[in-house]
C-alpha cells in the first residue's frame, strides 16, 4: 500500500511565540514518519493565519521561503479557529489523501500522529484525538472542560469526549463535510454526523509551550453556547416545560382566587396581582429571548455569508 499524502492544517492566532518552535518540532517529526515510509514525501504542513495582529503572518512567510513544504494561507481577518481549519482544508482537498488538523501550541501530543496514521491505514477514515491526561491543566480548564463534554452529550450534540479538534480525516469525509453549509461550524459536532468508519487515540495533554490561551473564559462559553444551540433545540424544549409548569401554577393560583370569591373573601390584594404579573412576564420574557437565539441562528445562516475570504497563498 502506497503511503497517503498527508497534509497537516495548522490554525494560528497570534502565534509569533511559539511558532518557530512549532515548525522546527513538526518538520522534525514529518522527516521522521517520512523516512519510516508512513506518509508520502510529498506531504506537507499548511499554516493558516487567521487575521493575527502580531508577526505569525511575516514568520510563516519566512518559513515558506525557506522550506518549500510549508503552505502558508493568509486569511483577511480573523474569522475564528473552526473556521481557519476549514480554510486550510477545503483550499487543499485535491492534493492531498488525508488531513490532520493541530493547534499551533504543540498542547497536543504530536506522537499521537503516527497512531492516527496507522489507524487510517487499517481503514479508519476520522481518527479523533482524546485526550486522556488534563494534569497540565488547571483545574478550572478541566472542571469546564469536561463539563462542556458531559453538557453536550446531555444535550444531543453527538460529540466525543474529550476530543477537541486533534483529528485525522480522509478526503473523502472531507468532501462530504463541505456539503455542510453552516457558517458556525462547530467540528466537534458535525464531524461525528458525517458518518463513516472511525477510530480514536488517546493522548496527554501538554501545556501551553509559549504565548498564552486564544480562549479566555468569555470565548469559551460563546464557544459552548454555540455549539449547543447549533445543534439542540433541547433549551427551546426546557423553556416549553417551564411555560407548563407556569401555567399549572397559575391555574392553582386562578382557583384560589375563583374560591376566595365564592367564599366572599375579596378584598383586593396589591400582592397577589402584582406577584403573578411579575413572574408570568418574566417568563414571557426568558422564553422570548430564547426563541430570539434561535431566530438569531436562522438570520445568521440563512444569510450565506462565506465562512472565510482567503487574502493569500504561498507555496501553493
Ligand atoms: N486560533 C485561531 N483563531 C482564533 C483563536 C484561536 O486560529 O480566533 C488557533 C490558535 O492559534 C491555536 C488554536 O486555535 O492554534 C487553539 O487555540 P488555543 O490554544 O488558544 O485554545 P486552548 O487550547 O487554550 O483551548
Ligand atoms: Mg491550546
Amino acid at each position: 500500500m502506497n503511503p497517503s499524502r498527508l497534509l497537516l492544517v495548522v490554525p494560528c492566532y497570534n502565534e509569533e511565540a511559539i511558532l518557530n518552535l512549532t515548525y522546527s518540532t513538526l518538520k522534525t517529526y514529518y522527516a521522521g514518519i517520512k523516512e519510516r515510509g508512513l506518509i508520502a514525501a510529498n506531504s506537507k504542513i499548511c499554516f493558516v493565519n487567521d487575521g493575527s495582529r502580531d508577526k505569525t503572518w511575516d514568520i510563516i512567510e519566512d518559513l515558506c521561503q525557506q522550506d518549500d513544504t510549508i503552505i502558508g494561507v493568509k486569511l483577511s481577518r480573523n474569522f475564528g479557529h473552526q473556521s481557519a481549519i476549514m480554510a486550510g482544508l477545503e483550499k487543499h482537498i485535491d492534493n492531498f489523501d488525508c488531513f490532520i488538523t493541530i493547534d499551533a501550541d504543540l498542547q497536543d501530543d504530536i506522537n499521537a500522529i503516527t497512531s492516527m496514521i496507522e489507524k487510517h491505514r487499517e481503514g479508519a477514515m476520522v481518527v479523533y484525538g482524546v485526550r486522556g491526561d488534563r494534569s497540565s491543566d488547571s483545574w478550572f480548564k478541566r472542571f469546564s472542560a469536561e463539563g462542556f463534554y458531559v453538557l453536550m452529550q446531555k444535550m444531543g450534540v453527538p460529540v466525543v469526549f474529550n476530543h477537541a479538534d486533534f483529528r485525522l480525516m480522509d478526503r473523502r469525509v472531507l468532501q462530504e463535510l463541505g456539503n455542510f453549509k453552516e457558517i458556525n461550524m462547530f467540528l466537534r459536532g458535525i464531524v461525528p454526523l458525517v458518518g463513516f468508519r472511525n477510530d480514536k487515540v488517546v493522548y496527554n495533554r501538554l501545556e501551553r509551550v509559549a504565548g498564552e490561551t486564544k480562549y479566555p473564559l468569555s470565548k469559551m462559553l460563546l464557544f459552548a453556547w454555540n455549539g449547543i444551540t447549533s445543534f439542540s433545540t433541547f433549551p427551546m424544549r426546557l423553556v416549553l416545560y417551564f411555560g407548563f409548569f407556569n401555567f399549572m401554577v397559575a391555574m392553582v393560583i386562578v382557583a384560589y382566587i375563583f374560591f376566595s370569591f365564592l367564599i366572599g373573601h375579596t378584598v383586593p390584594g396589591w400582592t397577589s396581582t402584582m406577584l403573578p404579573l411579575t413572574f408570568f412576564s418574566g417568563s414571557n420574557m426568558m422564553a422570548l429571548g430564547l426563541i430570539g437565539e434561535y431566530i438569531g441562528k436562522i438570520y445568521e445562516e440563512v444569510k450565506g455569508r462565506p465562512r472565510y475570504i482567503i487574502e493569500k497563498t504561498v507555496n501553493e
